[in-house]
């Protein structure tokens, strides 16, 4: 049987929710993943010492030895003591979401230069700018592409400040990460690098397939495909794994979000092994991020197993990405 032993990986990007869905979200994510970055997209949002403590407690109840690497989301309403006070209390990045993006984003940033003060406190000390890189006035397809002058304006506005272009979905988004300034990142998701807009609407509709950016054309896939086969550093893992319940998604105004923790390492290691390249695995789940935050790598080891196994219908009212259907790799 074949096996593959690898560094437990890092999640750059993932919902873990809240209530009752937090249970499940942290069981699934520690499987796979020793760390991860934690979205603050919560309601309400986390965005001060106090919320990030309530929620990183709340996270290590459900597994004490899994570690939440903590982000804050950026609004106007906060000052620079205030970025300071939370990356004292641990964390790593703060999240930009343009208003009325994605999922709780209705207090989002409506323009950068509300919030130009507050990168630059971010930009001194350190901290990680995460954006949600899309622009939600214009057509769908296009909304990444046309947020893409607004990063390299930032980045050009502040030329120390790390940032990551999250959930990379366009081509254009990929060019502009791997043609761009060195501390420019982005991060890539199993749905993104596997799945385009037909796995939506191509044949009957998948609303378990549908987030924000939404998945784009053929050629846009094979550009995020290029990047992580040439192990680009610059492009790492980060899930956006992000659970609704069924009842949510199945709906006549179904939420954006795909569920993808328990499938994901999975995925990829399914992916890299049809493609030839297991070697290039572990550098993109498991050190590229962990060297753009300057973060040791784990300790702990990871073993995958080819077994093919069938992905549960669901799992406690939430379907994950794949649901009932058959992955050759498996958590060994
Ligand atoms: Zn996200």
């Amino acid at each position: 049987m074949k096996k593959i032993e690898i560094i437990k990986p890092d999640d750059f990007h993932v919902h873990l929710r809240q209530d009752e869905l937090l249970e499940l979200t942290v069981g699934h994510c520690s499987e796979s993943f020793c760390r991860a970055i934690v979205m603050p997209n919560t309601i309400p949002p986390i965005a001060s010492v106090e919320t990030i403590n309530e929620y990183k407690e709340k996270i290590e109840f459900f597994n004490s030895e899994f570690k939440p690497l903590m982000t804050f989301k950026l609004l106007k309403s906060l000052t620079a003591d205030d970025i300071i006070a939370m990356q004292e209390a641990g964390a790593l990045a703060g999240k930009l979401y343009p208003a009325g993006s994605t999922t709780n984003s209705s207090d989002g940033i409506k323009d950068w230069r509300e919030i130009a003060h507050l990168l630059t406190v971010m930009s001194d000390v350190g901290l990680v700018l995460s954006i949600h890189g899309e622009d939600p006035s214009v057509f769908s397809l296009d909304r990444e592409k046309a947020f893409i002058p607004q990063i390299l304006e930032i980045s050009g506005e502040f030329p120390q400040l790390k940032i990551v272009f999250e959930h990379l979905s366009s081509a254009e988004g990929i060019a502009a990460v791997e043609n761009g300034p060195e501390n420019l990142v982005g991060t890539i998701t199993v749905q993104h690098l596997l799945l385009t807009l037909d796995d939506i609407i191509g044949g009957s509709l998948n609303p378990h397939s549908f987030c924000k950016p939404v998945l784009k054309r053929p050629e846009d896939r094979d550009a995020i495909e290029r990047v992580v086969l040439k192990g680009n550093r610059k492009f790492f893992f980060g899930s956006d794994s992000a659970p609704h319940k069924i009842t949510n998604k199945e709906n006549s105004c179904g939420s954006a979000g795909c569920y993808t923790s328990p499938v994901a390492l999975p995925l990829l290691v399914d992916f890299f092994d049809k493609q030839d390249k297991i070697e290039l695995l572990e550098g993109f789940v498991s050190h590229y991020g962990a060297d753009f935050y300057g973060l040791e790598y784990n300790r702990e080891k990871i073993t995958l197993v080819k077994e093919s196994w069938k992905v549960p219908d669901e799992y406690s009212g939430v379907k994950s990405l794949y649901a009932g259907k058959t992955i050759d790799w498996k958590i060994g």
